[in-house]
């Protein structure tokens, strides 16, 4: 049997230990935790990548710690407007979905339309109405609401400031990655966005090659950061194509992207990103980046800050 391993984000920023309360830093870590043992028990049972990421990310998306699904962010009109994508590396197959509003799931919707249509990103009003029509788990507005994230984008708003989740500039975002026993990758990634982001703005996590890719040839990534600077950079599709025509290793294709060149255009954040053989990387440039990964020969790891006490 192949070997088999996980990693994924709850996303990255200004994490800083000065901010973080015990009671904090303990809840942040179990819902990574519960996230990468759902999506490990999954890899143990033989299911597919696809499967593990997918759930690995509905957990993360439950969780209202993390900016995404019931934990998303308030846009500038007060609305929370979702991205998510999916893609399996075997056939390079992918759906997303952007300014999706009603989905309990954002990831699943993405993976519905990966299976379920002809088209890779459906937005907006379409992508709701193909959420009903799929039965997909739907809620309202309240489902949503949450008053930290209320006084986020109350403060947001009054500075007149689009900001990431977790820093001054408020970013997040979850996402994972995986092999599974038959030697597939996949990689998904789901998102609020930023706070108080316009109406209609779609960031990096739901645009294939962007924040979100998965290649057998090369390597799965889902991506968090500045959106915008992640889209201009072709984040994860550029970690594959230094590793595909350059020949770098994952390290040194991760070091070179995040490192080197989003720092040199200010793109704050990280990815965590995974390859044919297993190995994992979770590079991130800025102070923190909630993350977790695990794999069958043994190695586990959960981590939020840059030199963290390893927490397993
Ligand atoms: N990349 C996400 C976006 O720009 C935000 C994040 O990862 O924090 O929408």
């Amino acid at each position: 049997m192949h070997n088999f391993a996980i990693a994924l984000h709850g996303g990255a920023g200004t994490i800083s230990p000065d901010t973080m309360t015990p009671e904090k830093y303990t809840a942040y870590t179990q819902g990574l935790k519960k996230a990468l043992d759902i999506g490990y028990e999954l890899l143990a049972a033989r299911a597919s990548s696809l499967d593990a990421v997918e759930a690995a990310v509905k957990s993360l998306e439950d969780c209202p710690l993390f900016n995404a699904g019931k934990g998303a962010v308030f846009n500038n009109a007060g609305k929370h407007e979702m991205d998510a994508a999916i893609m399996f590396g075997l056939d390079k197959t992918a759906g997303a979905v952007c300014g999706i509003s009603i989905a309990r799931n954002p990831v699943q919707a993405a993976r519905a339309v990966m299976e379920r249509t002809q088209h890779v990103l459906l937005s907006g009003a379409g992508a709701n109405a193909f959420a009903r029509e799929q039965n997909l788990p739907c809620e309202h507005d309240d489902y949503f609401y949450n008053q930290f994230r209320f006084e986020q984008w109350q403060e947001s708003l009054a500075e007149g400031k689009v900001q990431l989740d977790h820093s001054e500039k408020k970013m997040g975002t979850v996402g994972a990655v995986a092999l599974d026993c038959m030697g597939n990758l996949s990689a998904a990634t789901s998102t609020g966005g930023m706070t108080n982001k316009k109406y209609g703005r779609v960031g990096d996590s739901p645009l294939i090659g962007a924040g979100t890719w998965a290649d057998n040839k090369t390597c799965a990534i889902s991506c968090t950061g500045h959106g915008e600077l992640f889209i201009r950079s072709v984040v994860a599709y550029d970690i594959a194509c230094l590793m595909e025509y350059k020949g770098l290793s994952l390290q040194e294709a991760c070091d070179k992207v995040v490192m080197e060149k989003l720092v040199a255009i200010g793109g704050e954040g990280g990815l965590v990103a995974i390859d044919a053989a297993g190995n994992i990387q979770m590079p991130f440039n800025s102070s923190g980046m909630y993350r977790a990964m695990r794999t069958s020969n043994g190695k586990e790891e959960i981590a939020i800050y840059g030199s963290d006490e390893k927490v397993v």
